[in-house]
């Protein structure tokens, strides 16, 4: 039965009155009921995705490097896996809670929906900064935390990633310690390792790829020639410098990158490739610039497409009116909030949802998953190519929807993943 007191029953989402300060589970939610409404499914069905199948939390106890004991709360919160095992990014953050994994978590068995991908959604994390740790404390936190949630991972039944504060070493830790629990080598636990012990080629860059395939299938939709496309990008990390490589390097012009000190802006088009990345070099955009504007300015540039691919909820009630931009292919998680959205959406101006946009990065962890189980590693070209007939795929999906309902593209996103999950709950129903 449900707690009275428990905030994950107390439907939270239903009563969001504004979105600034939607919270990561409200917007899942939010989403689940708009699709809803589009689509003649069973209610119960719509009630049941409301809530998550479990939430594991445990409690994560390390020594520090000077012998002191410390303890860290961690949580997996496992959301759906009717079309297959969970899947999603362990988080290492201060903010993590039980009710951000539980959004999260959500929002990728949407994700993976949309993809058609054979997973559901799971997200977990401990509560715990990363930069307050070396890295055998990091080391530490990783093994126990992976023994402390080993009955409920595993290859066919949740499989973690890297998400904030964590990375393909600590997907390495993890495996190594449940490979040695369970007494056998057990690459597909994870997804984001090092190529080495059964990582996939093409891993990283593929949400920054998976951007710029999907601002190409934009243009060809929109009849747009890439060649007399300009485009601006926020975030110039994992996935803003990917995106804005690929974008430079077929025929696009990048006229516009940022970091969190400023944005380049060179109007004839910057080098991409010349600008480090955040890896390469942190926050280093702004000193190869020679005009420098600020990330407000970035998001209204005249442009034809804006790639905002640093933080969430950055176009705002404020700014969306300015956005001059004729597309936005939503390369961070969450960057437009529902009230901007629905002022873009007047406007005219085309939104391409990030449950699209980037899943690229689980779309190459399910091929990760593959190929451990398989014991094969596939080429960067057989990735690469994978990755752009699997997005693909769903752009037409996606784009059926938005032709057939003239909804949103964000709604017809939407729309695809939960009619998937749905016709699965009704061939597979209620057990017992
Ligand atoms: P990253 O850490 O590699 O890079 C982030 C970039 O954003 C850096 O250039 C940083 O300087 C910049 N930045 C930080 N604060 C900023 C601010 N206030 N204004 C402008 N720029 C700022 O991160 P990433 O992996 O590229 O992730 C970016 C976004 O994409 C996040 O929302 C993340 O959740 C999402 N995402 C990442 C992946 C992935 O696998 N990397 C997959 C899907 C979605």
């Amino acid at each position: 039965m449900a707690s009275q007191t428990d905030p994950l029953r107390d439907e939270p989402g239903d009563a969001v009155e504004s979105s600034e300060s939607e919270s990561a589970l409200q917007t899942a939610r939010r989403q689940l009921y708009h699709a809803a409404d589009h689509l003649d499914i069973d209610p119960s069905i719509v009630e049941r995705l409301k809530y998550p199948k479990k939430v594991h939390e445990v409690t994560v106890p390390i020594k520090r490097d000077d012998g002191t004991v410390e303890v860290f709360t961690g949580y997996r919160a496992q959301h759906d896996s009717v079309r297959g095992p969970f899947k999603g990014g362990l988080r290492y953050h201060p903010d993590v809670t039980r009710d951000e994994c539980v959004g999260l978590g959500m929002w990728m068995t949407w994700k993976c929906a949309v993809m058609d991908l054979p997973f559901g959604g799971a997200k977990g994390g401990i509560a715990a900064n990363p930069k307050d740790l070396s890295s055998t404390e990091k080391e530490r936190l990783t093994r126990r935390f992976a023994q402390e949630i080993r009955d409920v991972i595993g290859p066919n039944q949740d499989i973690p990633a890297p998400d904030m504060g964590t990375d393909p070493q600590t997907m390495a830790w993890l495996m190594d310690a449940y490979s040695m629990q369970e007494g056998e080598t057990t690459p597909g636990v994870v997804t984001g390792k090092p190529p080495v012990v059964g990582g996939s080629e093409g891993r990283e860059e593929a949400p920054g790829r998976s951007v710029a395939i999907i601002t190409k299938l934009v243009c060809e939709y929109y009849d747009r020639k890439l060649k007399e496309t300009t485009v601006a990008v926020q975030g110039y990390g994992s996935v803003g410098a990917n995106a804005a490589r690929l974008l430079d390097e077929w025929g696009a012009t990048v006229v516009a990158v940022s970091d969190v000190n400023g944005a380049m802006y060179e109007p004839e088009g910057v080098d991409t490739a010349s600008v480090p990345s955040h890896d390469e070099e942190p926050e280093a955009v702004t000193k190869y610039a020679d005009t420098v504007i600020s990330n407000d300015e970035l998001l209204t540039l005249d442009v034809d497409v804006l790639i905002p691919a640093a933080l969430g909820n950055v176009i705002t009630e404020e700014n969306a009116k300015a956005v001059a931009a004729d597309f936005v292919v939503e390369g961070a998680n969450g960057p437009t909030i529902s009230t901007a959205d629905s002022i873009l959406a007047e406007r005219g101006v085309a939104v391409i949802p990030d449950i699209l946009a980037n899943a690229g990065g689980v779309t190459v962890s399910y091929f990760e998953w593959l190929q451990d189980i398989n014991r094969r590693a596939w080429s960067l070209e057989r990735v690469n190519d994978e990755l752009e007939a699997e997005m693909r795929a769903a752009w037409d999906a996606v784009r059926s929807e938005f032709e057939q309902r003239d909804v949103t593209w964000r709604d017809a996103a939407y729309i695809v993943a939960l009619s998937r999950i749905a016709e699965a709950h009704e061939a597979r129903g209620l057990w017992p």
